[in-house]
């Protein structure tokens, strides 16, 4: 896009900050440089042994567990994650993946993974929002570490949303069954199961039992962001 011409339309529509929602200087892309700066960061960094990881380990498959933000009320990754679902600002989805991605790198995260899984939605779901907020994670994720996204593993059956008046242990099991796997054959893959935020990691535990039937399958979870675990 010309500068003219993004300036012209930043006139007309001015665009606004995904975190803080003040308006974009004509050079600035999704998200303004302050925010850019204080999102808090996971600084555990110990994808293979932290509160997620023992939550989540249930077979020896696991290999490891990470997140690129700290998700508390109000926060600046907060305000990113439900601008992506709520604003259906997809383009932020794709931005946020290749930020994370490109930060964490180097800490081995994505090491050896084969293929990135982003947890499904529901059809009705999908139709609702137009898209997949964790495909789009997946994608930005993709594009920097060129591990291929596989969105033909893994279906969603039960709509969360629509069992939040089932007592927890029922909605415990019911995300159990939440999803299923298709046929397809990932037997001796490393697949790391991607969404946007977790802060029980009953769904993701849902997810992965889902999968886990695959022989010799290995798991790795990332999520943009997720609670911290007393
Ligand atoms: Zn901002």
């Amino acid at each position: 896009m010309s500068r003219l011409f993004r300036s012209l339309l930043d006139l007309l529509l001015p665009r606004t900050c995904g975190g803080c929602g003040r308006v974009l200087a004509l050079d600035e892309e999704l998200v303004c440089p302050s925010c850019l700066r204080s999102v808090g960061r996971e600084k555990l960094r110990n994808w293979e042994c932290n509160p997620y990881f023992a939550r989540l380990d249930a077979h020896e498959s696991l290999v490891r567990v990470g997140a690129f933000a700290v998700y508390v009320r109000d926060s600046i990754a907060a305000h990113l994650v439900q601008r992506l679902k709520y604003g259906r600002h997809h383009e932020l989805g794709l931005w946020m993946g290749m930020w994370a991605a490109r930060e964490l790198q180097p800490t081995g995260l994505f090491a050896g993974v084969d293929a990135l899984v982003p947890l499904p939605l529901t059809p009705r779901r999908l139709r609702w929002r137009g898209f997949n907020q964790s495909e789009k994670i997946a994608e930005g994720m993709s594009k920097v570490l060129g591990i291929p996204v596989r969105t033909d593993l893994l279906r969603r059956t039960l709509d969360r949303e629509s069992q939040t008046h089932f007592h927890a242990d029922r909605r415990r099991q019911n995300a159990a069954l939440a999803f299923e796997a298709t046929d397809v054959d990932v037997s001796g893959k490393h697949l790391m199961l991607v969404d946007d935020v977790m802060t029980t990691g009953t769904t993701m535990l849902g997810a992965l039992r889902a999968l886990e039937g695959n022989a010799d399958t290995r798991f790795s979870v990332f999520v943009f962001a997720w609670t911290p675990l007393g």
